[in-house]
């Protein structure tokens, strides 16, 4: 049976309503009563919740540093990782991890939700259902990638450009690594294949980057 490890890091997907109708983020511990379809996914689920849970707008390269150390710690006990994040700044985290994990050889799966997992109508449920069964599945994806709204993209590809749909992610440099339907269908061809060497976690980051408009620059080389 593979074991998948849950990383909570904040963001819509964790949050629910308390008795004076705030939203708070809810206790993560619990997240098998919550979603009880977890318990018949054929896999064993450990959990990891950040001592600060956070919006994703406030995401900081420290962040990122400390999210690949947990799964540096965790690496060789796990089978795969489902990382619940914010959407807003989802695909910069995705990109950051996929290339501070080199010769990953087990998938990395971010997903989020535009509505609270509490919400009647939430799209939570299906999206960390789905990214537990893909990273727990038959086909190997060992990739940084983000699940979202029935299709799984590779992480430093994608973007997120709706933020009223439950469709919010899209990739459009690069097909999806999967579409998720009636069955999971994988795009074999271009999944990477895993590593064989040993993972290498780099936690040196250069801050001191900015980026211009481009299209600024233009106008003021005139
Ligand atoms: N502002 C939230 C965040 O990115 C939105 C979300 O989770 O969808 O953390």
């Amino acid at each position: 049976m593979k074991k998948i490890l849950i990383i909570y890091t904040g963001g819509t997907i964790g949050m629910q309503h308390d008795k004076k109708g705030s939203l708070v983020p809810f206790d993560f511990g619990k997240v098998n009563e919550q979603v009880p379809e977890l318990n018949n996914l054929g896999c064993k689920l450990k959990h990891h919740a950040f001592a600060k849970l956070i919006d994703s707008s406030n995401v900081t390269p420290a962040f990122w540093v400390e999210l690949a150390q947990v799964i540096e710690k965790n690496y060789s006990k796990f089978d795969g990782f489902v990382i619940l994040h914010g959407t807003d700044t989802m695909s910069y985290s995705a990109s950051a991890l996929s290339f501070m994990l080199e010769n990953l050889a087990k998938p990395v799966i971010f997903t989020g939700s535009q509505l609270p997992l509490g919400a009647i109508r939430t799209d939570a449920k299906r999206n960390l259902i789905s990214a537990v069964e893909i990273a727990a599945g038959k086909v190997l994806v060992p990739e940084v990638c983000i699940y979202f709204s029935h299709r799984l993209f590779r992480g430093n590809r994608s973007e997120k450009f709706n933020s009223a749909m439950f469709e919010a992610f899209q990739s459009p440099n690069c097909a999806p690594l999967a579409n998720v339907g009636v069955n999971v269908d994988y795009n074999h061809d271009i999944i990477a294949k895993p590593s064989k060497k040993k993972l290498i976690v780099h936690t040196k980051l250069e801050t001191a980057l900015g980026c211009s408009d481009f299209s600024q620059v233009l106008l003021m080389l005139g």
